[in-house]
C-alpha cells in the first residue's frame, strides 16, 4: 500500500521534491484493531508549520516518516466490536492508502447526515475553527461590520456565513474576481475585494467597509492585515486565526506595529488554536450540524482525485487553487 513521507523540510514554498512516495505491506490487524482504507484526505495550510523543525503547539513532523492530517476512512476489516465493516470514521491519520488503528480518537461519521467531505470541512475542524473563533473572540453583534481575509477558503467561507447568521455586514477579501463573485452569490457576503488587483489596500478597505471594521477575522496576516489596523473601530476584535501570507517566509516579517491602533481603539487582538476548545467540540458540532441541516450553512469544497496528488493539492493551497475546503479523494 502507498505511503507519503516527509523527505525534506521545505524552504520557502513547499515543492513536490519535499515528499517521497513509498510502499509498505498492508498490516495484519490484532484484537481491538481495525483496518482502514483512506477515502478523503484534508490538506491544510497549518501542515506547513509542522514540516518545520520549530517549536509550536504541536511537535514537528519527523523526516522520513508519514505525514498525517484529517482523514475520512472506511473500515475494511475489524477485530474491534465498536466498529463494523463499511463504517466510515474521521480523525487524524497517516497519508497511507491503507492503515490500521485501534479506533481511539476516531469518530464515526454517517453518509446519511451529510456528504463525507463535509466532515473534514463545515462539520469538522474547519467549521469548529470558524465557530469557536467567532463565539469566543470575535463575538459579532447584529449590525457590526466583519472583514474576513482568506474569505473564499475553507475557514473563511464558514466564518462569513456564521457572521451573516448573527446579523453582521460581511466583507470578504480573496485572491480572484471569481472568488469575490462566489462570496456574494453562495456565501452571503455583502461585499468584497480581490487583494491581487487593488493598488491601495487601505482604500479598498475604506470603500468596502465605510463604517469601519468592528471584527477582523485574519486568515492571512502580512500587508493586508497591516492595512486593516488603520480601519478598526472602537472596541474592535481581531481574531488571529492564520497567517498564510507569511508561512513560507524565511525571515521574521516586519510591518505596521499594531500597538497604537489597539490602544487608541481599546481593541482586542487574540490568537487561538481550535484545539483550545476541544472540551466544547460536541456543542460546536451540534450547532454547525443544525445550521447545515437548516440550509443556513453551505458546504463548499475543491476535490482533487488520486492519492498521488496529495502533495500537489497541499502545495496548491499557497496558490489559492481552492475554493472552500481543499480535499483529495482516493
Ligand atoms: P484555505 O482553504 O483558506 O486555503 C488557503 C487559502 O489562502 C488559499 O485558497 C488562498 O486563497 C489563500 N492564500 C494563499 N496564499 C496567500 C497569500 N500569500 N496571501 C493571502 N492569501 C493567501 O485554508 P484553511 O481555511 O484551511 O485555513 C485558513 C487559515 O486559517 C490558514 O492560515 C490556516 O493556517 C488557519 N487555520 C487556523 C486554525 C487554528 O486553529 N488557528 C485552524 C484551521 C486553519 P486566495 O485565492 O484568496 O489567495
Amino acid at each position: 500500500t502507498k505511503v507519503i513521507l516527509l523527505k525534506n523540510r521545505p524552504s520557502g514554498k513547499p515543492s513536490s521534491s519535499d515528499f517521497e512516495f513509498t510502499e509498505e505491506q498492508v498490516p495484519e490487524i490484532n484484537d481491538g484493531e481495525i483496518l482502514l482504507e483512506t477515502t478523503y484526505v484534508s490538506v491544510d495550510p497549518y501542515l506547513r508549520g509542522r514540516m518545520q523543525d520549530a517549536k509550536s503547539y504541536v511537535p514537528p513532523f519527523e523526516l522520513n516518516k508519514p505525514i498525517h492530517s484529517g482523514i475520512v476512512a472506511k473500515v475494511i476489516a475489524t477485530k474491534n466490536d465498536n466498529f463494523k465493516e463499511g463504517d466510515y470514521v474521521s480523525g487524524m491519520l497517516d497519508w497511507k492508502e491503507v492503515q490500521k488503528s485501534t479506533g481511539e480518537e476516531l469518530h464515526k461519521v454517517s453518509k446519511d447526515n451529510a456528504p463525507l467531505p463535509a466532515y473534514l470541512g463545515t462539520l469538522g475542524m474547519t467549521g469548529l475553527t470558524a465557530y469557536f473563533g467567532l463565539k469566543e473572540i470575535g463575538k459579532p453583534k447584529e449590525g457590526e461590520t466583519i472583514l474576513v481575509s482568506g474569505a473564499a477558503g475553507a475557514v473563511g467561507s464558514i466564518v462569513g456565513q456564521i457572521a451573516k447568521i448573527k446579523g453582521c455586514r460581511v466583507v470578504g477579501v480573496a485572491g480572484s474576481d471569481e472568488k469575490i463573485e462566489k462570496l456574494k452569490k453562495d456565501f452571503g457576503y455583502d461585499d468584497g475585494f480581490n487583494y491581487n488587483t487593488e493598488d491601495d489596500l487601505n482604500a479598498a478597505i475604506q470603500r468596502t467597509c465605510p463604517d469601519g471594521v468592528d471584527v477582523y477575522w485574519d486568515n492571512v496576516g502580512g500587508e493586508l492585515s497591516d492595512a486593516v489596523f488603520f480601519n478598526i473601530n472602537q472596541k474592535a476584535r481581531i481574531i488571529n486565526c492564520g497567517a498564510i501570507a507569511v508561512y513560507n517566509d524565511n525571515k521574521v516579517p516586519t510591518g505596521v506595529s499594531p500597538q497604537v491602533f489597539l490602544i487608541k481603539n481599546s481593541a482586542l487582538m487574540q490568537g487561538f488554536i481550535v484545539s483550545n476548545y476541544m472540551d466544547s467540540f460536541p456543542e460546536g458540532v451540534q450547532q454547525l450540524s443544525k445550521w447545515y441541516g437548516e440550509g443556513k450553512l453551505h458546504h463548499e469544497d475543491t476535490i482533487v482525485e488520486g492519492f498521488e496528488n496529495i502533495p500537489q493539492a497541499f502545495i496548491d493551497l499557497f496558490d489559492g487553487k481552492n475554493t472552500g475546503k481543499m480535499l483529495v479523494k482516493i
